[in-house]
């Protein structure tokens, strides 16, 4: 195990042998999965799965998944109960069974639709490229498009945003673009959501991606103080640390689990309150049931 690795694991275990909580917050595709030919394809294997669900069963250890995927789509994937989701780059998320959407998601929805009916035959046109339609996201993806016809998938693209440029913007995802909502929920909103919704009090953060979608969450993470890490050369620079492929997280996953110590039933020791700022979420944003 890298140094710096071996360093957060025993950051991880010693807060949780004083009494503090974990939260572990991961993003799914190129991080707990491989990138494969099509997302379709990118299903948990069953050691990740079970590592994962080894972890959550622990007392005062919080799980969360966020994804560019919608919230049904990742849930049925994970097939993890009791872990926080957070679908469509953060736009819906499930808190352990009570779902919530952002409170213009519908609004939201129409304008991606519009932009969708404009974009889906020039895709289309690119063989190799497809354009995945979501109720709240589009996803360009691009994976299997010849190099040489990227440039022009590229500007059909642009041409089709500038229309829209205040109402949805562009993320880097592996080999594909998703297109969310200027103003809705990101990952960085779903990871302070997950949060206030236990009780807001939490020793350790840590939050793993693979690529420049994760950026919002990382960028939330490391204001909390907590631990972000890259998977891959493509993860945003600003990581804690950074591990060459998903099978060393795997491994990491392994190890963190193996090392904590069976304890007394978590009592949610306040050693860092971030109340103020959450109560101010959830008073901003109003939760919605779907
Ligand atoms: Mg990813």
């Amino acid at each position: 195990m890298i140094a710096v690795l071996r360093e957060i694991l025993d950051d991880l275990c010693e807060a949780y042998r004083q009494g503090g909580s974990l939260v572990l917050l991961f993003d799914y595709d190129g991080t707990l999965t491989p990138i494969v030919a099509h997302p379709s394809l990118a299903v948990l294997d069953g050691e990740t799965r079970r590592r994962l669900a080894a972890l959550a069963d622990r007392p005062g250890i919080y799980l969360g998944i966020l994804s560019g995927r919608e919230l049904d789509e990742l849930k049925s994937l994970v097939q993890l109960p009791g872990i926080y989701l957070a679908g469509t780059g953060g736009m819906e998320l499930d808190l352990r069974g009570h779902r919530i959407v952002h409170p213009h998601a519908e609004q939201m929805g129409e304008v991606v639709q519009r932009l969708a009916a404009r974009l889906d035959e020039d895709v289309a046109m690119h063989h190799g490229a497809w354009l995945e339609k979501k109720r709240l996201s589009l996803t360009v993806h691009y994976r299997q498009l010849p190099e040489q016809l990227l440039g022009s998938l590229q500007v059909v693209v642009a041409e089709a945003m500038r229309d829209f440029a205040r109402q949805v913007r562009l993320v880097q995802g592996p080999e594909a673009w998703e297109i969310i909502p200027a103003n809705g929920w990101n990952k960085g909103t779903a990871i302070r959501l997950i949060l206030a919704d236990f009780g807001a009090v939490s020793d350790i953060l840590l939050y793993a991606g693979d690529a420049a979608n994760d950026a919002d969450a990382i960028a939330e993470v490391a204001a909390m103080g907590g631990i972000t890490v890259g998977i891959g050369a493509e993860a945003p620079p600003t990581v804690t640390c950074r591990l060459p492929s998903q099978a060393v997280l795997l491994s990491f996953l392994g190890a963190l689990d193996a090392s904590l110590e069976r304890r007394r039933p978590h009592v949610g020791r306040a050693s860092k309150n971030y109340l103020g700022l959450y109560g101010y979420w959830k008073s901003t944003f109003p939760t919605n049931p779907m």
